[in-house]
């Protein structure tokens, strides 16, 4: 089946204005797909649309001009609503507002039990979510015990409880120290990686971007550049009109670079960086 999982046919979106003020696309004439399996970052400054595109996936809002389909299901569609919402899940940014219960497998629990699934299958999915995110040790823990990144895996555990094909993380990584934010996205990494599940991710850190399969850019409720993160992030130009700075690694190999001349060219990753470092160093001793 090649049907996208995610399809923008020339979608725009305005708030609704304050009075006496016009009221402003917030994105304007997107069309994209997002096919099943791929793992998606989104990045751009702030109020470029992300937040937007994120809530039009899975109908928190819909669109005024084109069509958003998920699974071929257009989220326009009152009869299609539910069905939408559990297919695309959404996590956010605040891990404090996402845990409302008081233990962690009652939290993971709530999702399935909305959609009526019977109480043995809503404990397998409650257990096998858990140990996909590496959490089921702490099944019985009370949420406000855990550190962001263990909050946010759960919240991450409660959209695979409803067996969601994809997830749609809005900058789940911005109040997570870097520990925290290194676990979430390990942990979205392999749902995509071993389980097939589509991800959006939604961030601010380039490093993060750079490790997706596809990078989207943003810029004033537009698609900028869409590509391998080796080609957008070759595109200096491009990021430098939409705000964005390259990832942390490519900086480093270029602040090396001007002491090393040496120093291997396009490098994105930590690993790559760590490997032109060893380059160098084994250079230096011939
Ligand atoms: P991002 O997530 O990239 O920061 P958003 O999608 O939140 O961007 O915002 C895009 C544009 O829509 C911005 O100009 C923002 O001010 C506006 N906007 C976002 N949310 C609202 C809202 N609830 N009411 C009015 N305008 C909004
Ligand atoms: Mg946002």
């Amino acid at each position: 089946m090649n049907q996208p999982l995610i399809a923008f046919e020339n979608v725009s979106y305005a708030y609704p204005a304050e009075e006496g003020q016009e009221a402003l696309d917030a994105v304007s004439g997107l069309t994209f797909n997002i096919a099943r399996g791929e793992f998606v970052a989104l990045v751009g400054h702030n109020g470029s649309g992300k937040s937007t595109v994120a809530k039009l996936c899975n109908g928190l809002i819909t669109p005024q001009t084109g069509r958003v389909l998920a699974e071929g299901l257009d989220t326009a569609a009152e009869e299609n609503l539910f069905a939408v919402r559990s297919r695309v899940g959404m996590v956010f940014q605040n891990p404090d507002n996402q845990i409302i219960a008081a233990v962690v497998e009652d939290d993971v629990a709530f999702g399935p039990e909305n959609l009526c699934v019977p109480p043995e299958e809503i404990r397998t999915r409650v257990d096998e979510s858990l140990q996909a995110v590496g959490m089921y040790d702490r099944r019985l823990s009370e949420p406000h015990k855990l550190s962001g990144g263990q909050k946010q895996r759960v919240a991450i555990a409660g959209v695979l409880a409803m067996r969601t094909d994809m997830i749609v993380l809005d900058e789940s990584t911005a109040m997570l120290d870097p520990r925290g934010r290194r676990e979430v996205m390990e942990t979205v990494l392999r749902l995509n990686r071993e389980r097939g599940i589509t991800v959006l991710f939604i961030t601010h850190f380039m490093d993060e971007a750079a490790r997706a399969g596809r990078v989207m850019v943003m810029h004033e409720g537009e698609i900028l550049l869409d590509g391998p993160p080796r080609e957008v992030f070759a595109q200096a130009g491009a990021l430098h009109k939409a705000g964005l700075e390259l990832p942390v690694p490519a900086l480093f190999a270029d602040m090396m670079r001007a002491e090393f001349p040496a120093m291997p060219e396009g490098i994105l990753t930590e690993e790559e960086c760590a490997e032109g470092i060893f380059e160098l160093m084994t250079k230096c001793g011939e």
